[in-house]
């Protein structure tokens, strides 16, 4: 499968309720030949109306995170969990990421990333189960470097606390620059 059969399998999908409120699904942006990937939560409402993930407050945060790290977007392929937005941003549900997250495992499959970013906890429980991690709060694991070794593949795991959580605190700020310039000097000496 490619990602354009991805797209019209998304375009189409009414598997969970959240097709009822969507302006447009986000599916994903970015390279895809860099080896790099990030995995969000949900659509805001200006990914909704842009179909762009990460355009809003928290797309601007992201650039400067990922700035830290020696990264431009078009150097990373960006998508999130649940490609519908939740009514008034609300979190997602379970029902909708269990719903959702058989395209992110496509995505991951066709991507084959060598870094593997999750932006805040949905994603990162959903790789902390596929590789079979043990389940820690993103409190503790953030910035963590998971080398993951599968059948098919070898891959640095990072979880990340999402971009949003540093517009409502300075310390998660702080630690995320933290993490991100980390993250910047393992990539230029290894990927
Ligand atoms: N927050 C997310 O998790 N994803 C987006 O695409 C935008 C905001
Ligand atoms: Fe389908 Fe995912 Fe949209 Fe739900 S959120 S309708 S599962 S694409």
């Amino acid at each position: 499968m490619e990602l354009d059969d991805l797209k019209s399998m998304v375009l189409k999908c009414r598997k969970c309720p959240l097709y009822k409120f969507r302006t447009n699904p986000v599916i994903g942006f970015g390279s895809i030949d860099k080896g790099i990937m990030l995995v969000g939560e949900a659509p805001g409402k200006k990914e909704d109306e842009t179909g762009l993930p990460f355009v809003g407050r928290a797309g601007k945060v992201l650039d400067e995170l990922l700035s830290k790290a020696g990264l431009k977007r078009e150097d990373v392929y960006i998508t999130n969990i649940v490609k519908c937005r939740p009514p008034n941003n609300r979190d997602p549900t379970e029902e909708e990421i269990n719903a959702c997250k058989g395209y992110l495992d496509i995505q991951f499959n066709i991507i084959k990333p060598k870094v593997l970013i999750t932006l805040g906890r949905y994603s990162m429980e959903h790789f902390q189960k596929k590789f079979n991690l043990p389940k820690e709060s993103i409190s503790r694991c953030h910035g963590v470097h998971y080398k993951i070794t599968t059948l098919y593949s070898n891959l640095l795991f990072v979880p990340m606390y999402h971009p949003a959580a540093s517009l409502y605190s300075k310390l998660i700020k702080k630690r995320s620059i933290r993490d991100w310039e980390e993250l910047g000097n393992v990539l230029a000496m290894e990927y």
